[in-house]
């Protein structure tokens, strides 16, 4: 299916990472050939798109557009909920050893409620299970059919309904490089969490992009992260880092998985604890990707290992 998105005509940004306005253009195509810039931060290496949409652009695209016209989707069934399973099983796996009758937990990006109603069983139903999804009618379909609290929204509109200093435990599963503002993400998720509790993040790894990189970038994505500049981000917002690791998926260490715990203060002066992503070896080494892709026949491996999976083996 075609993406119809064209590109906005909004102002460039700088870094949402560490406030640089200096980039280097690593490509001005995405998915399906759209137009769509994808810079790499001259000073910390985010990679990232620029420019991006307005906030209202953004939000009408996932409060509208984004399942019809990115997924193929528009009314929800219970088959497409059932195929939904396989692909969150691994972060319910992840995310066990956290999971506890009686527990306050909020997921950002629910889509149809495969992981919150996986998570909610887990807790034998006992505890607070919220969450937010922009598109109106898979929320609808999380609460008429799955007896879900999830809210339709924004994660900034409906933060203010919610308790600050609330929840055990927040969960975003492949959701984080679509927003706006990864770090007022951050920032938001740890006034909302308890003093002790755990962010759990899952998104795509610009180190390992498991698809030619012209496939790979499209509008849907501002930012793609790599070990390095997801832990800064954790850091400078408040976060200790339990753990980041690169896991497989349909290729080998396509995941970026992350798990932080709200630590006292936001550090600020973080430069001299993470390893700078450096920009020219970031550009380098996708380079080097797009090669090993077509060199190894990875898509062809891909289509495999997806095909195994979707039957659970
Ligand atoms: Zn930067």
């Amino acid at each position: 299916m075609a993406e119809k998105t064209t590109q906005t005509k909004a102002e460039p940004q700088v870094c949402d990472l560490c406030g640089c306005a200096s980039y280097e253009v690593f490509s001005t195509h995405g998915r399906w050939g759209a137009p769509l810039t994808t810079v790499i931060c001259r000073d910390c290496g985010l990679v990232y798109s620029n420019p991006r949409p307005t906030a209202e652009e953004n939000a009408a695209f996932y409060k509208q557009n984004y399942w019809e016209r990115y997924k193929g989707e528009k009314e929800p069934d219970e088959k497409f909920f059932r195929r939904r399973i396989p692909k969150i099983k691994s972060m319910l796996a992840e995310l066990k050893p956290n999971l506890k009758p009686g527990m306050n937990l909020l997921e950002v990006g629910s889509g149809v409620g495969a992981l919150l109603s996986s998570i909610k069983d887990t807790c034998n139903g006992v505890g607070r299970f919220i969450g937010i999804e922009p598109f109106a009618t898979h929320a609808r379909f999380c609460r008429d059919r799955k007896s879900l609290d999830v809210r339709a929204g924004l994660l900034e509109e409906i933060a203010t309904q919610l308790d600050p200093g609330s929840f055990d435990v927040a969960v975003m599963n492949h959701v984080l490089e679509h927003t706006m503002s990864p770090t007022s993400v951050f920032e938001t998720i740890r006034a909302l969490l308890k003093t002790d509790g755990t962010f759990v993040v899952e998104v795509p790894n610009i180190a390992a992009p498991g698809s030619r990189l012209s496939h790979f970038f499209h509008v849907g994505h501002h930012y793609n992260f790599s070990a390095r500049t997801l832990q800064r981000l954790a850091m400078k917002t408040g976060f200790e880092i339990v753990c980041i690791e690169e896991l497989d998926g349909d290729l080998p260490k396509t995941r970026l998985f992350g798990m932080f715990t709200k630590c006292d203060d936001p550090k600020h002066d973080v430069a001299e604890r993470f390893v700078r992503d450096d920009p020219n070896e970031r550009a380098k080494a996708l380079r080097r990707y797009e090669s090993w892709y077509w060199a190894t026949f990875a898509s062809i491996r891909k289509k495999f290992t997806h095909w195994k999976r979707q039957r659970g083996w």
